[in-house]
């Protein structure tokens, strides 16, 4: 047992025992998760942990190779994982630990664990940049930075060791963005032949990091650096909310309703602690807006709040607003022309139908 496992067990054991609760543990069909008794997780977001994996395992290549233990809750990533972290993987003996304390951490950690559980790790830079890339999906938020606070291309930072590469600002962002580019440059499958390559396997030699580039990709990490230099986006986005089926066109008069309960699968997903207590959150409908218009937004339900907010990944220029209705208290404001998420979010315990009315006035 190496260090990282014992104090595992010692959290298990402290949370379990210290005031009679008990870590409940559920299993999905890729995932054991380990939940803290203070830590409320909606059904719905376990469904959905469950077909990231699913995905993410598409994605890399790397089928599941038996259940994945996650620990989720904060008492866990305070025992497993370095100051600071929102989560981590770990390897004992032939298991896969994943620790993590938010819906975003957990889906980044999945994309490390689906590539530890093959023992494949390459530079960290690269895995970063996977980790962040492959995480995105539906309904997690949407990042997005600009070029000019890029760190540097893959020839700055692929060679950096662990603490340097974490030492370095914005590493995150600038290694999704080399990965995010690679992916459009050279597709997917070519990507992941390389960082699937055994050259990149932990403590490798970065020579052999080198001759899996060429082999793969053909290409020197020079002329790799120049191109990605050349080509890079300026804006690098990150898990669109807004997919065809969850995106209307504004109408004059428009309403969505649903059913707001923690224990259905089916109707709510991630639980976060938002500073006065533990919300959950619908799913996120997308309203495509052309021109600009003032909007009042009414919610009827027994709690909580309808939030409306640019999806910032195509407002231009981009902004930020929040709008929040109470029940009875409608609001009205300027939406500017671009895409705008709506969703419902209330404390987990409450249960509630709701319904937003959205009127173009
Ligand atoms: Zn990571």
């Amino acid at each position: 047992m190496n260090v990282h496992a014992r104090t595992l067990a010692a959290a298990l054991i402290a949370s379990g025992c210290g005031d009679g609760e008990q870590n409940s543990v559920i299993e999905t069909e890729y995932l054991s998760i380990s939940v803290d008794p203070d830590t409320p997780l909606c059904r719905g977001s376990l469904l959905d942990y469950d077909q990231d994996f699913e995905r993410i395992s598409t994605l890399t290549g790397l089928p599941p190779n038996g259940r994945l233990e996650v620990a989720y809750g904060q008492p866990f990533v305070d025992a497993m994982c370095p100051d600071g972290s929102g989560g981590c993987v770990s390897n004992f003996g032939a298991e896969t630990w994943v620790a993590a304390d938010d819906t975003e951490s957990l889906v980044h950690e999945l994309v490390h664990a689906s590539r530890r559980q093959h023992f494949l790790l390459g530079p960290r830079s690269i895995e970063e940049g996977l980790a962040n890339v492959l995480r995105a999906r539906e309904g997690l938020p949407s990042r997005f930075t600009f070029q000019s606070t890029l760190y540097g291309g893959p020839a700055q930072l692929w060679p950096l060791q662990p603490d340097a590469f974490y030492a370095v600002d914005s590493s995150y962002v600038s290694s999704g963005s080399i990965i995010r580019w690679m992916v459009q440059a050279y597709g997917q499958e070519t990507v992941m032949d390389f960082v699937n390559d055994d050259a990149l396997l932990r403590d490798a030699e970065f020579d052999e990091v080198l001759s899996a580039l060429d082999r793969h990709l053909g290409v020197s990490l020079e002329a790799l650096d120049t191109r990605w230099t050349d080509e890079v986006d300026l804006v690098y986005n990150l898990g669109d909310p807004c997919t065809a089926a969850t995106t209307f066109d504004l109408d004059e008069v428009m309403a969505f309703s649903d059913r707001h309960d923690c224990d259905n699968a089916e109707d709510t997903i991630d639980a976060r602690d938002i500073g006065d207590g533990w919300q959950s959150q619908s799913r996120v409908r997308c309203i495509r807006v052309t021109e600009p218009r003032v909007l009042r937004m009414s919610l009827d339900a027994l709690g909580g709040t309808a939030i409306m907010a640019p999806a910032s990944h195509d407002c231009e220029p981009p902004t930020w607003h929040k709008e929040v209705a109470a029940p009875g208290e409608p609001v009205e404001f300027e939406a500017a022309p671009c895409t705008w998420r709506l969703w419902f979010a209330a404390p987990v315990e409450t249960v509630t139908d709701w319904q937003v009315e959205l009127i173009a006035l």
